[in-house]
């Protein structure tokens, strides 16, 4: 791409950085922006170095959060004693938008995969042990997307919390295998979560 302007092209680089977003796609919307009055580029720059500064991640779920307890860990009515282990937020938010959870969440911050060098030390494993083991915790319910990776996740947890007096399950998916969480529908990701099984009999099949 041939750009009469350095700073067009520096734009176009920055802005093609982000996942999905093309050279072609890029310099349409740097070309939009600069159509719109600068006041509108400042809001969006402000809001992202806002965000980049001030967001974090709740102490309790490691759900991404503005306040040190997220609203969810924060939530009285919420149900401390069964706890959700996701992937990231996208799985918090979908499986909230059933409105068929009333439990905590924990967020892994990603799954166990070697081939993209990531090992539980990564991941908020260690976190999701050491409240299992205070005691508070009675079920654990994995829902982290069917793929190899997520499998082999769940597996570990599962090893890690052996031996620990706690009911583990797994959202029972009508959604084929690969799947990911984020994508399945309503109502089909309410069902499997309140008709979760087992995780030892998921391991059978
Ligand atoms: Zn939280």
């Amino acid at each position: 791409m041939d750009f009469s302007s350095k700073l067009l092209e520096q734009a176009v680089a920055e802005m093609s950085q982000l996942p999905g977003i093309g050279k072609r796609t890029a310099l349409r919307l740097v070309l939009h922006l600069l159509k719109q009055p600068t006041s509108q580029t400042q809001q969006l720059a402000e809001a992202l170095l806002d965000l980049k500064a001030n967001i974090k991640l709740c102490k309790n779920c490691h759900n991404i959060s503005d306040t040190e307890v997220c609203e969810i860990c924060a939530n009285p009515k919420r149900i401390k004693e069964l706890v959700c282990v996701v992937e990231d937020i996208r799985d918090v938010m979908a499986i909230e938008n059933t409105g068929q959870y009333r439990g905590l969440y924990h967020v892994l911050g990603g799954k166990i995969s070697p081939m993209d060098g990531i090992g539980p030390s990564q991941l908020t494993i260690k976190s999701l042990v050491d409240k299992v083991k205070e005691g508070e915790v009675e079920e654990i319910i994995f829902a982290l997307s069917s793929t190899l990776e997520g499998d082999t996740t769940n597996f570990y947890i599962f090893r890690q919390l052996e031996g620990i007096n706690i009911k583990t399950s797994t959202i029972a998916r009508g959604i084929s295998v690969g799947d990911e969480l984020e994508y399945a529908d309503e109502v089909t990701l309410g069902r499997s979560i309140t008709n979760r099984i087992p995780f030892e009999s998921s391991l059978k099949s």
